[in-house]
């Protein structure tokens, strides 16, 4: 398991995620810790994006300064909808990223992920993908997106959650071993209407303020 997956213990990711967890976190800061734990998880994976070097001018001198060699070939992919939440604040730290959606829902009586939504850029072929979900909890929603989003040939393709479920990361890993996975923490486990335990809740239902 611990092969192609990081687990993102800074003290400030953890501290959020705790926020978060908490019954008693309202929708209006739940979504504001949303924000900010990915800004703080995007800037762990994004930590080997390439560089290039551009003359610009200080007010003092020139120089020759590293800028971000292919942020607008970097595609951010919401798995809906709670992926929303993960992708409002990776934007704010790469705007230029381009986006793309797919809409998976679990079938409530067999968890079986069935494909509503697909959209995303052109030319995926020559573009680095980040899939963003919060809960990676049976893995099938995040099987299901990346076997889509593999027959639009990305260069790369990495994997964002929050919270993780060991079966999840098991399941996933079987099925994509070759892609990074990065969470905040590996939880216990399911219950049988597949929630983490002990988890944060439907993580939809806490961004959105729906039941
Ligand atoms: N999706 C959620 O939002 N929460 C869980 O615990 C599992 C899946």
């Amino acid at each position: 398991m611990a092969e192609n997956l990081t687990i993102i213990e800074h003290p400030l990711v953890q501290h959020k995620l705790s926020l978060m967890r908490r019954e008693t976190t309202s929708t209006a800061k739940f979504r504001s810790l949303m924000t900010e734990i990915s800004m703080l998880l995007a800037y762990e994976v994004t930590r080997d994006l390439p560089l290039r070097y551009e003359t610009i001018q200080t007010p003092m001198a020139e120089m020759e300064a590293p800028v971000l060699a292919a942020d607008k070939k970097l595609v951010v992919v919401s798995i809906m909808r709670a992926g929303q939440g993960i992708l409002d604040g990776i934007l704010q730290l790469i705007p230029s990223a381009r986006v793309g959606h797919v809409g998976i829902y679990r079938e409530p009586h067999s968890l079986v992920p069935i494909e509503y939504y697909f959209k995303v850029p052109d030319d995926t072929e020559e573009r680095d993908m980040l899939v963003v979900d919060p809960m990676m909890a049976t893995g099938n929603s995040a099987i299901a997106a990346v076997d889509r989003l593999k027959q639009t040939n990305p260069r790369s393709i990495k994997f964002l959650c929050i919270l993780a479920a060991p079966e999840g990361i098991r399941h996933f890993q079987e099925h994509h071993p070759e892609i990074p996975i990065y969470t905040a923490a590996i939880d216990q486990g399911l219950d049988e209407h597949g929630y983490i335990i002990p988890g944060l809740g439907d993580a939809g239902d806490r961004l959105f303020g729906t039941k």
